[in-house]
């Protein structure tokens, strides 16, 4: 089969290599695999890949090509997402659904296991989840990182009928995390860099979207938070942009009992006196990743047409060294798909 592999000094290329052999998990026919932005930290060399050459890609979905025998639930032939996280099964995390927090993981495709540019992806039954018919592959294999992270940080925070929430960051997550939020009973109040994403928040559900222009800055940003929700503050401050200003807009944004639920970060660090949070009871929430049930969650509020994915552009896997260097040179609205 054909593979995207990356080699010796962050080399992404397409390469012949063998087909996989099932081994007692099961096979499925690639037809969609996202390309992520954690794409660039292995190409960049954040984070190494547990072999040379590796295969990448961790947001995928396809047709299942094979089973083990007496498996039950998916069938050849069916439609399906692939969770990438392959727990241990047995753990605190993996029986209360905190899959992401396994204490003894097998792997993580496209991490540390074989990932999704390829023809042929190899994952246990229990990680493929069947697809409505009117979920496309590519919408799902985008669910399954930025979806599936969405609604796990919307369920941490608790986020609930008649919460202000904002969202600051529109982009591939934001876009999505606006929509989770809005479906969970929420308003929501978008942070933008530009008109262009604030529009597409509004668009997409938000109540109003504050762009960050000379007018409104991230030192301005909390009194344009209590303006708008008459001086009482947010509810939750999802935090997608990770950096000290926008860390502590988020804690000066919320009311009392408020939870900033970060979810991004740079190189930058949370500095913070204790007094700011503990004077108003405010929690920190962090997220990461989503359990199998997050990502049923998400692909069910995709089905019934609540949770829309932005695509920018489809490729051939052999092109997949463009995708990325688009994604690299921050030119891609959304999300650009592998399809086959
Ligand atoms: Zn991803
Ligand atoms: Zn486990």
């Amino acid at each position: 089969m054909k593979a995207a592999l990356l080699y010796e000094g962050g080399v992404l290329r397409v390469a012949e290599t063998p087909d996989p052999v099932a081994d007692g998990w099961a096979l499925v026919e690639a037809r969609a695999a996202g390309v992520c932005g954690t794409e660039l930290h292995f190409v960049d060399g954040m984070i190494p890949p547990p072999v040379i050459p590796f295969q990448l890609g961790h947001e995928s979905a396809g047709v299942v090509l094979s089973v083990p025998e007496g498996a039950g639930g998916v069938q050849a032939g069916d439609r399906v997402a692939v969770y990438n996280f392959v727990g241990c099964g047995r753990c605190r995390a993996c029986t209360t659904g905190r899959e992401s927090l396994c204490t003894a993981p097998v792997g993580q495709l496209g991490f540390s296991l074989p990932g999704g540019f390829a023809d042929i992806v190899r994952a246990p039954v229990s990680n493929l989840i069947p697809l409505p018919e009117n979920v496309s592959f590519e919408s799902a294999a985008i669910l399954s990182c930025s979806g599936m992270s969405v609604v796990h940080a919307c369920r941490l925070a608790e986020v609930s009928l008649g919460d202000v929430v904002v969202v600051d960051g529109i982009g591939g997550v934001g876009a999505m995390a606006v929509q989770v939020a809005v479906a969970a009973g929420a308003r929501v109040l978008a942070v933008a860099d530009t008109q262009n994403r604030g529009d597409l928040a509004l668009e997409l559900g938000a109540s109003d979207a504050i762009v960050l222009d000379g007018g409104v800055g991230y030192d301005t940003l909390p009194d344009r938070v209590r303006e708008l929700t008459t001086g009482a503050g947010a509810t939750h401050y999802v935090e997608l942009v990770g950096t000290e200003d926008t860390y502590l807009a988020g804690i000066r944004s919320l009311g009392r009992g408020g939870k900033v639920v970060i979810i991004g970060y740079t190189d930058q660090h949370l500095n913070v006196h204790p007094i700011e949070l503990i004077l108003s009871e405010l929690q920190v929430i962090t997220s990461v990743a989503g359990s199998r049930r997050d990502l049923e969650t998400a692909i069910d509020l995709a089905a019934t047409d609540r949770l829309r994915v932005t695509v920018d552009t489809r490729y051939p896997l052999e092109d997949i060294g463009t995708a990325v260097s688009r994604l690299k040179a921050r030119e891609v609205r959304g999300r650009n798909v592998i399809v086959w």
